[in-house]
């Protein structure tokens, strides 16, 4: 067996309104190039000049991951030419990025692994991402739209050992970043791209030749490249070959990595500061703005939802899945508190409903659970619901059917309730008179519970045969509880 080291690099498009060194519109899918200006398409003479916001938000990803922020931070220059990119250097960061030696926890379930383990983030800095090459057959077009978009990227150490771990920790930053806004977390139209290193060595010998894996657009497809790389330098050491440092690609078609470069080399980008920069140290009121704009973390609540609501792991792991859903999920329950429910009962029952009944509507309309805020079940008509439901006045079927119709009819559930009529039957007196219509119609059964020679295991059947035919007499509607009641009280009077 191996030792397996695996370190991620992590891109994401951080959702400022415009780029990070430009006043140029910054957005997916317009027309290409027209979000373009001399300084984005590197003009000789163009000064660039730092966007607050993407700094701000880059410095929230750093908090997030338990980074130490600098008093300084700037931006270096790395040399390189690639047509995607008019300056021939990408202003990045390199000697003092905004964020530095941080961690994250990452816990949970990757098909049959369970994860829990603590990553150390070497450093996330800001820079600005190139344009977009599209490859159509002989020619290749150039879309500069992207060009001087603001991009953070994470760098992990070589800290985690398996692609389900290294899947995991992509889902979770995923997670986390929509939390705190700063990014869509689209990995199809790139807002988020990683890519993996990794490398096997003998145990106690350290970390071996990495490979570097690019092209990987989902999370799966770190897992799968991941495995792939792993087993195929395992082939490779078996049979004493050597591993060759490179850059390989993923391809998706064949289920495989295929040599993209070799990068025997750390290549030499010829950093040097950006004089045209000057160097960044957040005061006080910056740093303020960055902690008042953070918001509670997803592994951190999970927990409270846990210890606050009596969830069980899966279920607070799905409702803190989109922070749209926890929030709706948080003020739904506490306004059933307010009205005078446990906090527990509320949130067990609005859960349930959440996960299994909701999720089932909006799927029918088209929209995901993460749509539920802008949803007809508003979270005062999902409280109310629960507490029509604790008290009694419908069933816990009926909820559901209510749950349907105020998702048709745009009502409130005691509306839909009271038009259609579908309260449980909750009066004593009616409920005995039809428990004693049916002791005269069962009067069998009824003098078979009474016989001193039937079991308790007969006689508890048989009452339950007799709650049924007194729930069919109303129809469904007479509350279970009270007919148990009702019927127990009438046959110990028969029986005296
Ligand atoms: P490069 O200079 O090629 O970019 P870095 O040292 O900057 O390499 O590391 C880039 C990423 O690769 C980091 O996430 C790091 O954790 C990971 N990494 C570095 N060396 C190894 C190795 N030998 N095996 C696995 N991952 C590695
Ligand atoms: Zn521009
Ligand atoms: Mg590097």
């Amino acid at each position: 067996m191996y030792q397996t080291f695996i370190g991620l690099e992590v891109h994401i498009h951080l959702r400022t309104q415009t780029k990070v060194f430009c006043g140029c519109r910054s957005a997916f899918g317009d027309t290409p190039n027209t979000n373009i200006c001399p300084v984005c398409m590197g003009y000789p003479g163009v000064l660039p000049s730092l966007n607050i916001e993407a700094m701000r938000m880059g410095m929230m990803v750093a908090r997030a991951l338990s980074c130490h922020i600098p008093e300084k931070t700037w931006f270096e220059r790395k040399q390189y030419f690639y047509p995607d990119m008019t300056k021939n250097y990408q202003i990045s960061q390199f000697a003092s990025p905004l964020g530095q030696q941080g961690y994250v926890d990452i816990e949970g379930k990757i098909g049959s692994a369970i994860i829990s383990k603590r990553v150390r983030i070497r450093e996330c800095h800001l820079e600005e991402d190139a344009g977009k090459m599209i490859h159509a057959g002989a020619v290749s077009r150039l879309d500069y739209n992207r060009a001087g978009v603001s991009l953070l990227e994470v760098v992990t150490e070589p800290d985690m050992e398996t692609g389900e771990e290294a899947e995991l920790f992509i889902q979770q930053f995923r997670r986390m970043v929509r939390y705190l806004g700063v990014c869509d977390g689209n990995m199809e139209e790139g807002s988020l791209r990683a890519d993996a290193n990794v490398s096997i060595n003998l145990p106690g010998e350290g970390l071996g030749k990495k490979v570097e894996i690019k092209n990987l657009n989902s999370s799966r497809f770190v897992r799968l490249g991941l495995a792939y790389e792993i087993s195929r330098q395992g082939d490779l050491m078996d049979a004493g070959k050597p591993i060759i440092q490179e850059t390989r690609l993923w391809n998706e078609a064949r289920n495989e990595t295929l040599p993209m470069r070799r990068k025997e080399n750390a290549q030499d980008y010829r950093y040097f500061p950006e004089p045209d920069l000057p160097i960044f140290a957040p005061d006080a009121a910056f740093l303020q703005s960055v902690d008042s704009a953070m918001v509670e973390l997803p592994l951190p609540r999970i927990r409270r939802i846990i210890s606050a609501y009596g969830l069980g792991e899966e279920q607070a792991g799905l409702i803190c899945e989109e922070k749209s859903l926890a929030d709706y999920f948080e003020t739904a329950v506490s306004q059933a508190e307010a009205a005078g429910l446990a906090k527990n009962d509320a949130g067990i029952k609005i859960a349930n409903w959440l996960l299994q009944d909701v999720k089932r509507i909006l799927g029918k309309e088209g929209m995901d659970i993460s749509d539920i805020g802008a949803f007809r079940l508003h979270p005062a008509r999902m409280a109310s619901l629960a507490v029509m439901t604790a008290a009694g006045k419908i069933s816990g079927k009926t909820a559901k059917q209510v749950l349907d119709a105020v998702a048709a009819e745009d009502k409130d559930p005691a509306v839909i309730v009271e038009e259609r009529g579908w309260q449980l039957l909750s009066d004593p007196a009616q409920i005995a008179c039809a428990a004693r219509t049916v002791m005269q119609t069962e009067a069998a059964a009824v003098t078979e519970i009474q016989a001193s020679a039937t079991t308790d295991k007969r006689r508890s059947a048989l009452t339950a045969y007799l709650v049924g035919k007194v729930l069919a007499a109303t129809g469904g509607k007479a509350d279970p509880k009270i007919v148990n009641s009702q019927l127990e009280e009438l046959l110990r009077e028969a029986a005296k």
